[in-house]
């Protein structure tokens, strides 16, 4: 025999070093509650307290470098950052445009993985786009994510990586604007966010929890966008958590949107927007539905009128992208005449509605374009 057996286990007088294969990203100290943290460190024969200070240079001072982590001794700077400070993200490229105020970073992940984050700065606000998967499985066919296919779930800390190192940027000046925060994250990057629910879900509670726990961000500026995955949408309307909810709807029909949103063939138009109601009626937050509009697909004056009506009189607005053509696609935007028709339509229903801008278009870094080619 001249390998080892798969399950690791070398031949007799064999030396033969099998790489453990870690499914997983290694936990961070974002993964977990401040509970947590401190049973970790006790774990570790660390007093519990100083789980509280590295929270407060992770979430507070934004560092994640134990080495100069100095109000601890050093040995312990060794030992806790090892177990709770691995090297989860690493930036392979960034791209900036709009002078700087939209910064696309290409991350690779522990496994090789590849994902993609986009900050936005506006004058009144910063935004960060974040990744809540490597791929996505939803196999919507005009976005660029799902022509790739499912890698693998984010854990909650490589999440959360991806706002404190845009948090960090911030505060370090690097972004034109003087010194600033992150005001509002978007799960709008790649992947499904309620495909991957108890990770974002712990992501989100760091998002929101204040120091030392977490980074303190307004759930109300926290919008969690999805395909509509029906049971999970319930779920998170329990969650005690206002965020905004974001569906993703692309059509009124269940006929263009078995084909545009191929999820719908298992949770029909009516059904994804009953849940939506109910979130809305549960946090009393205003559920925004999110329709690309694709010239001479979903454009239709009919289509408008039909979306209109589902949605008038209900706690909503509407955002319509001009869709981001993805390499190789057929489709393009629509035209401004029937944007702005399909616009007047839903006005006529008294319907709130917005285009939504396309920062970040030459930089990929727009809704739909993140799909990490390298
Ligand atoms: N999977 C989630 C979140 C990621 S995509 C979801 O589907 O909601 C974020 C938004 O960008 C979604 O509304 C998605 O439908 C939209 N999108 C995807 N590809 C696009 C494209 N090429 N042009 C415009 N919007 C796109």
């Amino acid at each position: 025999m001249s390998t080892a057996s798969p399950t690791g286990t070398p031949a007799p007088g064999q030396l033969t070093f099998v790489a453990p294969r870690r499914a997983k990203p290694a936990r961070h100290l974002a993964d977990l509650t401040m509970a947590e943290r401190r049973a970790a460190v006790a774990e570790l024969g660390e007093k519990p307290f100083r789980a509280d200070q590295l929270s407060r240079h992770y979430f507070d001072k934004l560092n994640g470098e134990p080495a100069t982590m100095t109000d601890l001794p050093a040995a312990a700077r060794e030992k806790l950052g090892t177990a709770l400070f691995p090297k989860l993200l690493t930036s392979v490229r960034e791209l900036t445009t709009d002078n700087g105020t939209t910064r696309k970073t290409l991350w690779r992940l522990f496994d090789g993985a590849l994902v993609e984050s986009v900050l936005m700065r506006y004058t009144d606000r910063t935004t960060m786009c974040v990744s809540s998967q490597a791929g996505c499985g939803m196999n919507c066919p005009f976005c660029a994510t799902g022509q790739a296919g499912l890698t693998r779930n984010m854990s909650t800390a490589e999440i959360v990586e991806q706002v404190v190192a845009g948090a960090r940027a911030l505060a370090a000046g690097e972004v034109p604007g003087g010194p600033g925060r992150v005001s509002n994250v978007v799960f709008m990057g790649m992947g499904e966010p309620l495909a991957n629910y108890k990770a974002v879900i712990g992501a989100v509670r760091r998002l929101v929890e204040p120091s030392p726990s977490g980074l303190g961000i307004s759930a109300r500026g926290i919008t969690v966008s999805t395909v509509g995955l029906v049971p999970a949408i319930g779920k998170l309307a329990d969650e005690g958590l206002p965020v905004t909810l974001a569906l993703s709807l692309h059509a009124p029909d269940d006929e263009l949107r078995d084909t545009l949103v191929p999820i719908n063939t298992r949770w029909k138009v009516s059904e994804v927007l009953a849940a939506a109601w109910d979130y809305a009626a549960k946090t009393k937050r205003r559920v925004s539905i999110e329709y690309a509009l694709i010239k001479d697909i979903n454009d239709q004056e009919w289509r408008a009128d039909l979306l209109g009506k589902l949605v008038k009189n209900k706690l909503v607005h509407v955002n319509l992208i001009p869709l981001n053509p993805t390499p190789g696609s057929k489709w393009t935007a629509s035209r401004p005449e029937d944007e702005r028709a399909f616009v007047r339509r839903l006005e006529y229903h008294g319907v709130p509605v917005t285009v939504r801008d396309t920062r970040g278009r030459e930089i990929d870094g727009a809704c739909g374009q993140l799909a990490a080619a390298e």
